[in-house]
This record gives C-alpha cells, structure tokens and sequence, in this order.
C-alpha cells in the first residue's frame, strides 16, 4: 500500500477519497489539498436550500470540523497545485511548496463553461459553481427585478425554481428545443416545462443570445438572437462544465474529454488516479468513454481507487444515478440514455408522480422519476444486475421492487 497518498481537490471526490483510504486502514500520510479558501462543502444545495435562504454556509460542510484531524487528514485549503513533478512524484503548489507522493489522486473537479458572447463581463452577468458563487448570487438575487436564465439545464432550472418561489419573474432561455434535453426523455422535459410555467417563470427553447446589453457597466438587457430584447438586472448563465483537466494536461498525462482513465480509474501514469467530474473513464456496459457530473460518481469513484490503493482492485462498475429539486418535484435518474429507443411511462404525467423507463433492446436501461421514489430505488438494484424488459416495464401491475429483490438475490 502506498505510504503517502496527495490528493487534488477537496470536493465530494477528494473528501471520500480521504476518509475511505482511513475506511480501507491505510495509515500512511494523506494530504488533501484545495484551492479554495472554505472547508470542504456541499455543491447541490447551493441552488437549492442554500439559494432559497434555508442553509446556511455551515449547514453545508462535508464534514464536521474535527474530521480531518481525527482522521490524520492534512487538509490545506487556500492551497492551488501548480504542476505536477511525475518523475520525481511530487505535487508543487503555487507557493512552490513541493509535496511527495507515492500515488496521486486528481479529484479537481469541472468549472462553469465560458459563455462567449459580447458583454457577458457586465456586472450582474453572474455563474454557479462555488459557495462564493451562491453567496453572491443569492444576495444579488434579493434585489433582482428582471431574472434571466442562460441554459435550461439542472442548475439554471433549479435557480429559476427558487427565483420563482421567493416572488421573481424568471425568464430562461436555451438554445435546444426542450429543456435538460441531453439528460432526459421528451416526457419528464414536458413535465417539467409545464412545472416551470405553472410557477409563473417564462421559458424562451430554441432561443439564442446575440449580447448582453449593460447601462453604466451592468447588465441592462439581454438580446437574442431573433432580436428580441429582454430587460434583465441579474442573468444567471448555466451552459454546463468543461473538466478542470490543467494540472493533467500540463504534465502531459491523456485527456479525453476530461483526465482520461482505465477501468480501475488509472490515468496513463500508473502513480496517479484520477475521480469525480475531471475523469473520463470506459463505460463498463460499453457505452464508450464517458464523464459523469454527479455526486454518486464521485463517491463511488473515490471509494474503488482507496479500495485499491488498500489491496483489493476491482473495477469500477457503480450504476449511475442523479437527482434534481425544482420547485416540488423531485427528479431521480437512474442508470443512463444512451441509446435509447423510446420510453415507457407508469404513473400519470397529470399527477406529477410518474417514471420514465428507457428501453434499448428489449432491455430497461434508465429510469427517470417525478416523486417517485421507490421506481428509482428499485432501478438502482436492478439496473445491470437483471434485465427488466419492455413488456415488465408496460405492466404496471408488475412489482419492480420485487423484481429489485430477485435481483438482489442474485448478486
Ligand atoms: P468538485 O466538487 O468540483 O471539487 C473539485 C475541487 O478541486 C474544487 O474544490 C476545486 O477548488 C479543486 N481544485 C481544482 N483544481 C485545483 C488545483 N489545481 N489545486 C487545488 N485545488 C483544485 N450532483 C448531483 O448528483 N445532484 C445534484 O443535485 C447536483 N446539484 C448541483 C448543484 C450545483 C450548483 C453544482 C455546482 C453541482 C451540482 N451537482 C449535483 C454536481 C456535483 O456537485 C458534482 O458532480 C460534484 O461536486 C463533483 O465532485 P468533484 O469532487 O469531482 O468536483
């Protein structure tokens, strides 16, 4: 086992990676390094309860404040990682600090895509990643009249669900024809779509952004592509993450999309691993080389290299799954959509409580919920471990959580 472990990045990947190597009984050094200046928190709530005023900073860490040093975790915030050393194995920081390592994990995560459009530096034009990015969106939120939404993805939907419930008119604007339409079916976007607008919130698909028009240095007005113009004092621009890849591209490890990794999430370099949102890895149910952005990605990723970083290697292999709060409904995802062929519902769209089963060769391959869930539970288990088939899925009379419990059985 290796006897001193640095890790990049203290984010919900570099956090588990820490605190599962202690799990595994490694008793070597950990030193987990971030660039930011606050104890490792939290990123869903911040636009969700954090956004609407019902978390608090605090409320949002990771772990509690004697974690780290009951745990012999070297926890150095404030701290950006320069460049990487691999032939000497060091990591050197910014301050020209140089940390030895016998295996290095990256878990340095994504940041917001640039947004390329004239103005887009106006003040008021704002983003979502950090805390700080929360806090200051969420103070500028108080005094906002005319809310924009660039991107009708998780995060600006979520935004704009908490717009809409603290009093603001919300306008979201995207350039694809339905929203979270790369994530989810045609159904639950519509579901959705009808949520947001129930809420009083405008939703502008196949829209684009021509410029953002400023009076005295802030955001004025946003206007499209087709020419409209749209009054906007604050404008949150949600158009998605590239991966943090820097550190790995500087010291010449593959990139892919992302820090390219094997199957037991190696990069080329075999001293060094890479988690969470900066990897790309091969998907194991052939679905090519894939990069998720979800928390369950970077548990799970950080808990298969500190298993074998202990001794025991083995694959990764987790099923995917991913959740989303707006306004009332509850999205959980379970598995992914990846060819497709169509989807079967059970449960009403009109209820509000419904899933979507995605069906590729006969076979069940995600399951996308509206307050549903127990089908998600159930597709966690079940999910590529027994196949459930169209004709299961249409049957709604058919017990899933029983099948989930065959499935289970059969592990
Ligand atoms: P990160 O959490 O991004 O952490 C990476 C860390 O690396 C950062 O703290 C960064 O400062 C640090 N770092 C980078 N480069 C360096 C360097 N050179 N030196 C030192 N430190 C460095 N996922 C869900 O599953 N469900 C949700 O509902 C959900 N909601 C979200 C809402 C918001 C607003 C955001 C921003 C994300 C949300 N996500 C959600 C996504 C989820 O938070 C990410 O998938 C997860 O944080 C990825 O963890 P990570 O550790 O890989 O990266």
């Amino acid at each position: 086992m290796s006897e001193a472990v640095v890790i990049v990045g203290a984010g919900h990947a570099g956090v588990q990676a820490a605190a599962s190597l202690r799990d595994e009984g490694f008793t070597g050094r950990i030193t987990l390094i971030d660039a930011q200046p606050h104890r490792p928190y939290q990123r869903p709530p911040l636009s969700k309860a954090f956004m609407k005023g019902e978390a608090t900073p605090d409320s949002l860490m990771l772990r509690g404040p004697d974690f780290y040093a009951h745990r012999h975790i070297d926890l150095r915030l404030g701290a950006p990682a320069a460049r990487i050393d691999r032939a000497a194995r060091r990591l050197v920081l910014a301050d020209g600090e140089q940390l030895a390592y016998e295996h290095l994990i990256l878990a340095t995560g994504a940041k917001a895509r640039p947004f390329a459009a004239p103005g887009v530096d106006l003040e008021g034009i704002e983003i979502l990643r950090t805390l700080d990015d929360a806090a200051a969106l969420r103070e500028r939120l108080q005094s906002a009249r005319q809310v924009v939404v660039i991107g009708a993805g998780f995060i600006g939907l979520e935004f704009a669900a908490v717009a809409a419930a603290l009093g603001h008119h919300a306008t979201v604007i995207d350039i694809a024809g339905r929203v979270m339409g790369r994530a989810v079916s045609p159904v639950i976007s519509a579901a959705f779509e009808a949520k947001h607008r129930s809420m009083g919130s405008t939703l502008l698909m196949g829209a684009g952004v021509a410029e953002f028009i400023g009076a005295e240095g802030r955001v004025a007005s946003v206007r499209l592509t087709d020419g409209r113009e749209l009054a906007a004092d604050l404008v949150l621009v949600g158009v998605g993450v590239i991966p943090d890849d820097a550190l790995a591209r500087d010291a010449g490890l593959a990139i892919d999309n992302g820090v390219a990794v094997d199957d037991h999430l190696l990069t080329s370099d075999p001293d060094i691993s890479a988690i969470g949102d900066a990897a790309s890895f091969p998907d194991p149910r052939g679905l090519g080389r894939i990069r998720l952005e979800s928390v369950q990605n970077a548990v799970d990723q950080a808990r298969c290299v500190a298993r074998r970083l202990a001794g025991k290697p083995a694959p990764y292999d987790a099923i995917p799954w991913f959740w989303s709060d707006q306004a009332d409904y509850k999205l959980q995802i379970a598995g992914l959509p990846f060819g497709v062929e169509d989807y079967v519902t059970r449960g009403d769209p009109a209820s509000g409580r419904f899933s979507a089963f995605g069906v590729k060769d006969d076979r069940v391959v995600v399951v996308e919920s509206i307050n549903k869930p127990a089908d998600h539970m159930a597709a966690r288990r079940f999910l590529g471990l027994a196949p459930l088939s169209r004709a299961q899925a249409m049957d709604e009379s058919y017990d899933l959580k029983a099948h989930a419990a065959r499935s289970f059985r059969a592990e």
